[in-house]
């Protein structure tokens, strides 16, 4: 960490290092991991120590997409290239490491690598898809989901964005909010409806291009500083044939069957900034003394913490079996061999453990700075900028109320079935 005036001792700050996060964190996963993503893991953590010290916490984050791409870490859950090992276990943990290091960038490269980049994967093939994949994966070019309107968040399939059909592609108009990545992406993977009535008969997604006529605005969102958020105006732009991913109505289907990987993947950077400021909370509460000994031996530091440990180790326990259980049955499962029971308890299990982790990461942050003190809320440790980033973790991927409402409906349809 490069701080501007320093109020954390040296050696405190010298244990705090990244290297010992992983070391503590690996002690809580590695039982979880066959040999294979125990080397990947291995070689991830290698990568982030050592490219940590490069990184300007005062500039943004789209500089190190690169040197991500160049690793196979855009993103994990799609075989690219030589990065053949790969599934949702994987994503998840590049997202738990890489939101360690830093979650701000941890979140703009899901955003492009995942969010926009996973249905040139699942809904690809046309050689213009394969070039945005590649561009996209190997960090140099930047992409984003297009998908939340003014008036349509939670309720996004009733979308304001309308398509017309040509004989030739789609003309797209609309505008859509909260686009993450916008005003800096190459590429947005974009919705509208033919029938604006009949969204689920009528909804397209398709690559959109910045150069075919789209235009950003960015919004302020001071909690992540380096990553650009904002309003995208489709503008009448013209997409051919080749750049759609899913014509009128398969929009719809692949719309729902994104949710299900980006929000696991998300559980993975939830995971990330818990394990961040909790494992920072832990070494310095250690080292950390007043009343002429270490904060951790008075029991109003050390039991919260060893509670939040508690909470931490059995979340990250559910959702590497959940990512475990993505891989084996849907991910590399022939399509029509999926019965409908699995494709509903993956949309159920995405959606709780999304919740369970995206409060769990704020809960921890917040309650680790308050057993911290003034140091937390410094920039003299991770913490500041996790717990800025771990307060959108809720909203970002449906927020709270919809994980819920998707919940209560389950639970109501199989009180009916009884
Ligand atoms: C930082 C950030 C990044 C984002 N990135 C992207 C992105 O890259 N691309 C993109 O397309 N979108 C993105 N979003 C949008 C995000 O997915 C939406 O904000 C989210 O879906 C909620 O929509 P809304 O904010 O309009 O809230 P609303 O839909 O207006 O909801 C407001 C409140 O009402 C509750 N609510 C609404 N309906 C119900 C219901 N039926 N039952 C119970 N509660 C309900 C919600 O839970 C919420 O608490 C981002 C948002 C933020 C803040």
């Amino acid at each position: 960490m490069t701080s501007k005036v320093k109020v954390l001792k040296d050696d405190i700050a010298a244990k705090m290092a990244l290297a010992n996060l992983y070391k503590l964190l690996n002690a809580q996963i590695d039982l979880l991991l066959n040999e294979k993503e125990l080397k990947y893991v291995q070689e991830l953590q290698k990568f982030c120590i050592e490219y940590e010290p490069k990184i300007d916490m005062a500039q943004d984050v789209y500089v190190h997409f690169p040197a991500l791409g160049s690793h196979g870490y855009i993103q994990r859950l799609n075989p690219w290239k030589d990065f053949t090992d790969a599934g949702c276990k994987h994503e998840m943990l590049l997202g738990i490491n890489l939101a360690m290091m830093d979650p701000e960038l941890d979140l703009a490269r899901l955003a492009s690598g995942i969010l926009c980049g996973n249905p040139t994967f699942q809904h690809g093939g046309t050689p213009e898809l394969d070039k945005v994949q590649d561009e996209l994966m190997s960090g140099k070019k930047v992409g984003c989901i297009a998908m939340t309107e003014l008036n349509h968040g939670s309720d996004t399939v009733n979308m304001e964005a309308h398509v017309t059909k040509l004989d030739d592609g789609y003309k797209f108009d609309g505008t859509k909010v909260f686009t993450t990545n916008g005003p800096k992406a190459d590429y947005f993977i974009g919705y509208g409806c033919v029938d604006n009535a009949q969204p689920r008969q009528t909804m397209v997604q398709a690559m959109l291009s910045r150069d075919m006529g789209i235009t950003t605005e960015r919004l302020t969102i001071p909690v992540v500083p380096r990553v650009h958020i904002g309003k995208t105006h489709y503008n009448g732009l013209v997409c051919p044939k080749s750049m759609v991913t899913g014509e009128p109505g398969i929009g719809y289907t692949n719309l729902f069957d994104g949710l299900v990987p980006e929000r696991l993947a998300i559980v993975g950077s939830s995971l990330g900034i818990a394990w961040n400021v909790l494992l920072s909370g832990i070494i310095y509460c250690s080292l950390r003394e007043q009343f002429g000994k270490p904060i951790m031996s008075f029991q109003a530091v050390s039991f919260p913490l060893a509670e939040m440990l508690i909470r931490l180790s059995s979340a990250t326990i559910s959702a590497l079996r959940i990512a475990e259980i993505y891989d084996e049955r849907i991910l590399r499962a022939h399509r029509k061999d999926i019965p409908e029971a699995t494709w509903k308890a993956s949309a159920q299990w995405s959606s709780q453990i999304k919740q369970l982790c995206a409060k769990i990461s704020h809960e921890i942050c917040y309650e680790t700075q308050q057993i911290m003190g003034g140091v937390s809320v410094t920039d003299n440790t991770r913490v500041t900028q996790a717990t800025g980033v771990s307060q959108i973790q809720e909203v970002i991927g449906g927020s709270r109320g919809v994980q819920t409402l998707i919940l209560a409906g389950n639970i109501a349809k199989l009180i009916k079935s009884l």
